[in-house]
């Protein structure tokens, strides 16, 4: 295969070598192609695997990249050939956005290179490390990417879909804290967002497989707090009417969160827990008053926590092995008022099925004073998911789960909500482009004409010109 982009060509181009405040984390000792695999050959069936085990979706060629010289390469041979091209870093899209049916999928996985300032407040990461690495290289420094909490998530998919976890009402959005990357195009270009300043707008949001690969990327950073708080609260609510009362109510308190404090609903067949976290200790004025209206709704805690952060966040990292689900988003809502219409419905399914989960997040806070990008919920304070999880192989409990988790995304499209985040998508989302983006999807469309003209990067839920 030709050699499109030698490693000097690309530092020159990206200026990632002579100037002082941009650190590259590839080192010379990086291959300029990629490790071609293909079906049959070692390695090929395992490395088609994604987190989730439902997607059983085979490309033709994988080719494992190591820089973005390898990159670019693969990025051209695909065009060349026209084959779809599906970008992988930590795999874990819900939907099998990362891997393609007969065409190239870049598995950027060893990408994940990591890299931080002399005075710390630079990190440049590549788009393969997952959040546990980040979590890992920055904390003994001192230093914190506001990410999400599950450990085996890829940085990559996170930031540029937006990510946000236990730390976004404080400090912003994943993607609020790119302050830069470099990406190859869909024609096989490598490109800074220093010299096309529209790339750092589209991958803070809207930037997962939709017309380049980010290759890497330069995130501000917060100095790391010292500890974790958390609290959680549970009760078994007998009746459908109590549950849903316990829901309103609990939407009325989190409204009134400072935003340290964050906090997650999760209705869990009969059981209905609430977490709080913050960094600072449980024990605050302001912990304090949302626990007792938690009490005095019947909730109970078995006590709270305040550890070191480096202890806490593995706490949150989940499973750490694939395994098959269907989640999606349950919609962004300004209030309880918003999803009430569904209220009884979502309520009514996850009490009858065990196993069919649904959660709401708070967000608000920073988020809502992040800076003009692709993410356009920044003024929703509240994200639902709806989740199942089943055992591999049970597949009486699967069809059960699948059904009703259809019939809770009905009630939610019943209830009018529309719009959905990016990083929890599925295939059902008729109007995904307005759902996901809003008003943004036409910027991104010139953005897709303009780098990706021949539609090389793409998947099922890919912004098309
Ligand atoms: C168990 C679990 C827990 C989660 N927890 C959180 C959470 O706490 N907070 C949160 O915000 N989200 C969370 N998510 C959702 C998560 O943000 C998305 O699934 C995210 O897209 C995954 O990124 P990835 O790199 O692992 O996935 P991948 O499957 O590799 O990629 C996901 C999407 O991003 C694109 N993409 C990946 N890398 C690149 C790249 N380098 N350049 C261009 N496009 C790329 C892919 O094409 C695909 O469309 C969670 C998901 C799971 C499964």
């Amino acid at each position: 295969m030709k050699l499109n982009y030698s490693r000097r060509s690309f530092f020159q181009k990206s200026g990632a070598v002579g100037i002082g405040s941009f650190l590259s984390p590839y080192t010379n000792a990086q291959a300029d192609e990629p490790l071609w695999l293909r079906p049959g050959e070692n390695g090929f069936s395992s490395a088609c695997v994604p987190f989730n085990t439902e997607i059983r979706t085979k490309p033709g060629l994988i080719a494992r990249c190591h820089s973005p010289a390898s990159v670019a390469s693969a990025v051209k041979y695909a065009g060349e050939n026209r084959l779809p091209v599906a970008v992988r870093s930590g795999g874990h899209s819900f939907v099998g956005h990362s891997i393609n049916a007969d065409g190239v999928v870049l598995d950027l996985s060893g990408m994940n290179q990591q890299i931080l300032s002399s005075t710390g407040e630079i990190y440049t990461a590549g788009p393969g490390v997952k959040l546990k690495n980040a979590y890992d290289f920055l904390l003994p420094q001192g230093h914190l990417l506001p990410a999400g909490s599950c450990g085996g998530v890829g940085l990559g998919g996170l930031t540029l879909g937006g990510g946000y976890g236990l730390f976004a009402r404080q400090y912003g959005l994943t993607c609020d804290h790119l302050e830069g990357l470099t990406v190859v195009t869909g024609k096989g270009e490598v490109v800074d967002s220093r010299d096309d300043p529209e790339l750092l707008w589209a991958c803070r949001g809207g930037g997962n497989g939709n017309f380049g690969v980010a290759v890497s990327m330069r995130f501000r950073t917060q100095v790391a707090p010292q500890g974790l708080g958390a609290v959680r609260y549970t009760a078994s609510p007998s009746s459908e009417s109590e549950m849903l009362n316990l829901m309103k109510e609990w939407f009325s308190i989190a409204a009134e969160l400072p935003d340290p404090i964050f906090s997650a609903l999760v209705m869990n067949h009969k059981q209905v827990s609430v977490l709080m976290t913050s960094p600072h200790s449980p024990g605050g004025p302001a912990f304090s008053r949302a626990s007792e209206a938690l009490r005095s709704l019947g909730m109970r805690t078995k006590g709270a926590s305040h550890v070191a952060l480096a202890k806490a966040l593995p706490r949150y990292y989940g499973r750490p092995n694939p395994l098959p689900f269907r989640n999606f988003s349950g919609g962004y809502y300004r209030g309880f008022d918003d999803i009430a219409p569904a209220g009884a419905g979502i309520i009514h399914e996850i009490r009858s099925t065990p196993g069919s989960i649904f959660q709401v997040n708070t967000l608000g806070g920073a988020i809502t004073r992040g800076p003009d990008s692709a993410y356009p919920h920044r003024e929703f304070p509240f994200l639902g998911e709806a989740q199942t999880y089943w055992k591999p192989g049970e597949y009486a409990q699967r069809e059960a789960l699948l059904e009703s988790s259809e019939r809770v995304r009905l009630a939610i499209a019943g209830a009018g909500i529309t719009r959905h985040y990016r990083n929890y998508p599925t295939l059902k989302f008729e109007n995904w482009r307005s759902d996901y983006y809003g008003e943004g999807y036409r910027r991104l469309q010139q953005i897709k004409a303009r780098i990706d003209p021949d539609n090389v990067i793409r998947h099922r839920q890919s912004v098309t010109v």
